[in-house]
């Protein structure tokens, strides 16, 4: 298990996040991801090995966003592979990173397949995206997705979650896996670890 950082600005955030990325690098990873909206976009980056690799990413794409989700991921379920870092993503709609294990991701995945999801990576936090999405199918605004999610898991996360239709929001979650909150003037960060929030 390894680091997420979130935040929500009105500063360019892409390389605050990377940075908060490099101050957990001492918890050990084996891929590193971020998703950056910009108003009708989601920018999507990931890397595997170094959060470095990630860094050349954004600066090639240079996006420009004010709230963003982040991952240091250390594997539990899935080989470490660039398609199964973080964030994942569901219809590029929903994306969510996630600290932590799902216990009963086998029987949520077998759920969601039959209704028609289709998985594209090999991790048990890949469920999450997918019910959130599930749910705003069935009419429930993001927050009730996300309750209704969340309601459905067994085991240990902290989450960020944004959605590409939800400009302003950012949504942090957890349950037995750590996860702080920041406060700055007029910009939120949620992180694994203080130590990513420490500049
Ligand atoms: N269980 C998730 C995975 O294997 C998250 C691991 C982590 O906390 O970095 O992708």
């Amino acid at each position: 298990m390894c680091g997420i950082i979130a935040a929500a600005s009105y500063r360019n955030v892409g390389e605050l996040l990377v940075e908060g990325l490099h101050k957990m690098e001492y918890r050990g990873y084996d891929s590193a991801g971020l998703a950056l909206h910009q108003e009708k976009n989601i920018a999507h980056l990931r890397a595997l090995g170094k959060v470095s690799l990630l860094e050349e990413k954004l600066k090639l794409a240079n996006p420009s966003s004010t709230l963003g989700i982040a991952h240091t991921r250390w594997a539990t379920h899935g080989e470490p592979s660039e398609k199964n870092a973080h964030p994942h993503s569901s219809k590029n709609n929903i994306y969510v990173v996630h600290n932590g294990i799902i216990e009963n991701h086998i029987t949520l995945k077998e759920t969601l397949k039959k209704e028609g999801f289709k998985f594209s990576s090999q991790t048990d936090t890949e469920v999450i995206s997918h019910s959130i999405q599930f749910y705003m199918e069935k009419g429930k605004d993001l927050d009730s997705a996300v309750i209704s999610t969340i309601a459905k898991l067994k085991g240990a996360y902290a989450l960020g979650i944004l959605d590409k239709n939800n400009p302003d929001t950012l949504i942090g979650v957890r349950q037995q896996s750590p996860l702080v909150i920041g406060e700055g003037f007029e910009e939120q960060f949620i992180a694994s670890d203080i130590m990513a929030l420490s500049n």
